[in-house]
């Protein structure tokens, strides 16, 4: 072992695990890329008032858990904490947003960074893979991606999550309701820090976890009996085109999600064997972000599903993805010629398409046949001083085990074939 350890809170991607995270993203953007949706990526980092200002001073993501530094030239950067913010920005930046091009649909993946308190899922530096609708108030995008997200997690053989979905109204409505709901917080018992959230963002004390404060939340005003006529017609008609689409959701008043951007629709995706780290993704519509950040007006709506609680989700399900061995051929070389002979023949693979790899290391025969096993390959091919002699190669169906000599000159054409 190094003296070194991967920090607090973080963990190493590494095979064989890793590759069902690859597989993950994969299949999370595959409905995407299927469905209009091009690549997008942005820096790790932005500058610290973006997130700030977009996901808003009061959040715990802005104010507790955010990176931040700043540079040698004075610049205040933050690792960047979530997605959407940035990809408006790139979207605004890069001039995309132009009429009669809208919705600006993009997808992403990376990593994010929060100074978070470490548990079972949840991590300090984690990875989303993320999609956004920019520039349109259409009720069938919202549903769109609750659709996508859906086929995603059901393509993976997920079952147990289930779509909780909820409407924050809009600025014509929300601002009365946050009036009503401050009113009836006043009246409550709740501690000091409970006390100054209710002041700046008394939505989310309806998302607190504790008993305590849940016990005196019983009679609170909700914002369903608040919606303007536009936002419930809004909401009514995500509903029926989600569940048009057979997708099942629960209706979930409490469901403010941690962010300041939303309006209308949120809704997030939860999974019941991860403990309480239950979600696995999430999003919503927010259609003041992008003035928010100094744009114009852009109503939008995206979401975020979290890879690595997903992965766990997976495991807690007891699925196993059924990931394809990387390599089809191993090549197993026996003496210095023969080396550099079936050495040359791997790169020819290789070049025509054939996943394949080599016993490197100057292993014995023994030694390099467990390499070929370890790596998965249907066929070995083994080349001795004899049959480099005769020309041949021997191969071997590592499935049947079968064997038997190919002409060199053939092995290519003969994999290929054999492989379709
Ligand atoms: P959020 O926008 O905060 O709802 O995040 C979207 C998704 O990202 C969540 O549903 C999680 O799956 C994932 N996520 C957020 N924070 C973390 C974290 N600290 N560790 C692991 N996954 C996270």
């Amino acid at each position: 072992m190094s003296t070194f350890q991967a920090p607090k809170g973080t963990y190493d991607l590494l095979p064989p695990r890793s590759a069902t995270f690859l597989a993950v993203r994969e299949a999370i953007s595959g409905p995407l890329r299927n469905s209009g949706y091009g690549y997008v990526e942005t820096p790790g980092f932005e500058n610290v008032e973006l997130f700030s200002r977009g996901v808003g001073e009061s959040t715990d993501i802005v104010s507790k858990e955010m990176y931040t530094l700043t540079t040698k030239g004075g610049d205040q950067l933050a690792l960047r904490p979530e997605g959407t913010a940035s990809v408006l920005r790139a979207a605004l930046q890069g001039n995309l947003h132009k009429a009669g091009l809208l919705p600006v649909k993009l997808w992403y993946s990376g990593s994010y960074y929060r100074y978070e308190r470490q548990q079972a899922g949840r991590y300090r530096h984690f990875s989303q893979v993320g999609a956004e609708a920019i520039g349109s108030e259409d009720p069938a995008l919202d549903a769109e991606l609750i659709i996508l997200a859906d086929q995603a997690y059901r393509t993976l053989g997920l079952r147990n999550f289930r779509v909780l979905l909820n409407s924050l109204g809009d600025k014509e409505c929300r601002p009365v309701y946050r009036e009503a709901l401050q009113t009836f917080l006043r009246g409550l018992d709740l501690d000091a820090e409970t006390v100054r959230r209710a002041e700046i963002n008394p939505l989310r004390v309806l998302d607190d976890k504790r008993e305590e404060v849940q016990k005196q939340l019983v009679g609170a005003p909700m914002l369903r009996d608040y919606l303007c006529d536009a936002c419930k017609a809004y909401h009514e008609e995500v509903r029926a085109l989600v569940t048009a689409a057979g997708v099942a959701f629960e209706d979930d008043e409490k469901l403010v999600r941690g962010l300041d951007y939303y309006t209308r629709t949120t809704f997030e995706f939860v999974h019941d064997g991860l403990g309480s780290q239950s979600a696995v993704g999430g999003g919503g519509r927010y259609d003041g972000l992008s003035e928010m950040i100094g744009g114009p007006s852009l109503p939008s709506v995206g979401w975020a599903l979290g890879v690595d609680r997903t992965v766990l989700a997976l495991e807690a399900e007891g699925v196993t993805l059924d990931i394809p061995a990387a390599t089809s051929v191993f090549g197993v070389a026996l003496g210095e010629e023969a080396r550099r002979v079936l050495f040359g023949k791997v790169t020819e693979l290789r070049r025509a398409g054939i996943a394949a790899d080599f016993a490197f290391g100057g292993k014995g025969l023994k030694g390099a046949m467990k390499d070929a096993n370890r790596s998965g390959a249907r066929f070995a091919a083994v080349l001795g001083e004899r049959d480099l002699a005769e020309g041949v190669v021997q191969l071997k169906d590592m499935q049947s085990g079968e064997q038997g000599p190919v002409a060199l000159t053939d092995l290519v054409d003969v994999l290929r074939s054999r492989l379709a």
